[in-house]
């Protein structure tokens, strides 16, 4: 029996999602029968047995719906990041080769721009599939699928080079969200609006699955502004949110969130990007729960968990594994057992990916013994905190010494004028590679070059201190809000 259908013989006519523009909401006795018709509707389209399905939508109750019909026949659902360019779209498309394809109306004019190889094309609001939505036969043979068969593919979020197809088995998305629900202390009453692009695992598989299986209420989020993430927030009685670090920076600088004091929300999670120190504060500062999560789409991606009365404490900790997760820290084919020392975070449990789509070379490299090496560094402290330092590929070496970027950028962006800011290795021939910062400054602030080299030099060690700055008006973000430093380079370079 489906989730769905569990959960709606449990919890009656709960409304499992809701479209948070127009409010209409379908309980989970309701998407168990949408899925159910889409089911049958994908068979007629041909779509059988390990097929991939293919989505391009805002967010949107196609992704749920989708993602459990395809669970109901056996096919792979894959999700696009419809803001990449047309080339990275079309190389995505040749890779995995979807039997089918959905599209919702705001985007029939990018996927008319690409080549699908033969994928049926299929318009969400198409007459047809409306039909089927509507009034259709529902599938009477469910596959039953064992725990092991592949369920989603994620793109990655393309941050340090290609994006990579993840898959996701049944085994691997129920044990990340069970491990959720039971180490974050989810309940049947979370209602979670989802800011975050459902293409990517933090719209999918960080919160609203977990939150689905704990049978509360998922708020499909369209648009995102200060003004109206306050209002949803307030008007849907949400409980948890997960957001990015930039969505969090455009919030807490907004009249709107000076004035609101989210009495329905319990916890606000950042993830995917470390969180600055004055979102910490911000939310504090209202005594409002706030935390900082870490993850990866090959790892759930939920790992780790923090009481928010330790996130102040033990600030920029991302908490201690979850109940199922397995943590090390490795440096080469070394253990780090001492605390504060630097190391590769290495990560075990039921919710790992599974492999790579076609790239079984990729896969070895970084699943190995059933541990992933998630190409971050991390360190631990004496009572089993662990903070995330950086990903291993941007670590800087300048003149021998290893810098971590992200511990200047926090220092730089603990300056009360400046905004944001992104530290880099450029080539050098004399130290291999010097440190530069790229510096977003407060509307109002005014600093220098020497400035900022001051307001260094008596926190950190020298060899850290950036030896180039640039100041920018905004930093080059991905699709997922992380920022491009490969497209950062090209500031320092010779033209
Ligand atoms: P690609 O693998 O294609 O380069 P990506 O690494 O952005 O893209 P995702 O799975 O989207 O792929 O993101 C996972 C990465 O995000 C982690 O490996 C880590 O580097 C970073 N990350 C996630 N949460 C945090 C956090 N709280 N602090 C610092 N970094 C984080």
């Amino acid at each position: 029996m489906d989730w769905f259908m569990k959960r709606s013989l449990q919890n009656g006519d709960r409304i499992a999602v809701q479209d948070g523009e127009s409010g209409q909401g379908w309980t989970y006795a309701e998407m168990d029968v949408r899925a159910s018709r889409i089911a049958l509707f994908l068979r007629q389209q041909g779509v059988s047995l390990g097929d991939r399905v293919g989505l391009f939508a805002p967010n949107d109750v196609a992704y749920v719906d989708l993602l459990f019909a395809c669970r109901k026949i056996g096919a792979i659902f894959v999700p696009f990041n419809w803001r990449l360019s047309v080339a990275e779209l079309n190389g995505i498309i040749t890779d995995c080769t979807p039997t089918c394809i959905f599209v919702h109306p705001a985007l029939e004019e990018t996927v008319s721009l690409l080549s699908l190889h033969g994928g049926t094309r299929v318009g969400l609001q198409d007459e047809a599939y409306q039909l089927a939505l509507a009034e259709g036969e529902s599938l009477a043979d469910p596959v039953e699928c064992h725990m092991s068969h592949a369920w989603m593919m994620i793109y990655t979020g393309g941050t340090t080079g290609k994006p990579k197809g993840v898959i996701l088995s049944y085994e691997s998305v129920l044990w990340n969200a069970v491990n959720t629900v039971i180490s974050w202390n989810l309940t049947a009453d979370e209602i979670t609006p989802t800011y975050l692009p459902m293409f990517h695992t933090g719209g999918l598989n960080a919160l609203s699955l977990p939150v689905l299986i704990a049978g509360g209420t998922v708020v499909i989020a369209k648009s995102f502004d200060a003004e109206s993430v306050v209002k949803l927030l307030n008007q849907e009685r949400c409980t948890i949110a997960l957001m990015v670090p930039t969505m969090y920076h455009m919030l807490i600088n907004s009249e709107a969130f000076e004035q609101s004091s989210f009495p329905t929300m319990h916890t606000f999670i950042s993830g995917g990007a470390p969180c600055p120190q004055a979102v910490y504060e911000a939310f504090a500062h209202k005594k409002i729960a706030f935390k900082e999560g870490y993850g990866a789409t090959e790892s759930g991606p939920n790992n780790f968990v923090i009481d928010p009365k330790d996130s102040l404490r033990k600030s920029g900790s991302v908490g201690r594994p979850m109940m199922f997760t397995e943590v090390k820290l490795m440096r080469g084919l070394v253990e780090i057992t001492e605390p504060h020392e630097v190391g590769e975070v290495v990560l075990y449990g039921k919710h790992l990916f599974q492999q790579y789509w076609k790239q079984p070379e990729a896969t070895q490299e970084v699943l190995k013994n059933g541990w992933f090496y998630t190409g971050d560094l991390g360190k631990r402290d004496e009572e089993g905190f662990y903070y995330i330092v950086g990903r291993k590929k941007d670590m800087i070496i300048t003149g021998g010494e290893n810098v971590y970027p992200q511990e200047v950028e926090k220092l730089i962006e603990s300056h009360p004028y400046v905004r944001e800011a992104a530290v880099i290795g450029v080539p050098d021939t004399k130290w291999g590679e010097v440190i530069a910062a790229v510096v977003v400054l407060q509307p109002l602030g005014e600093l220098t070059a020497e400035e900022l080299k001051a307001y260094c030099s008596c926190r950190i060690a020298k060899y850290k201190i950036p030896k180039r700055f640039r100041f920018i008006s905004e930093l080059p973000k991905t699709a997922v809000g992380k920022c491009d430093k490969k497209a950062l380079v090209a500031l320092f370079l010779p033209q």
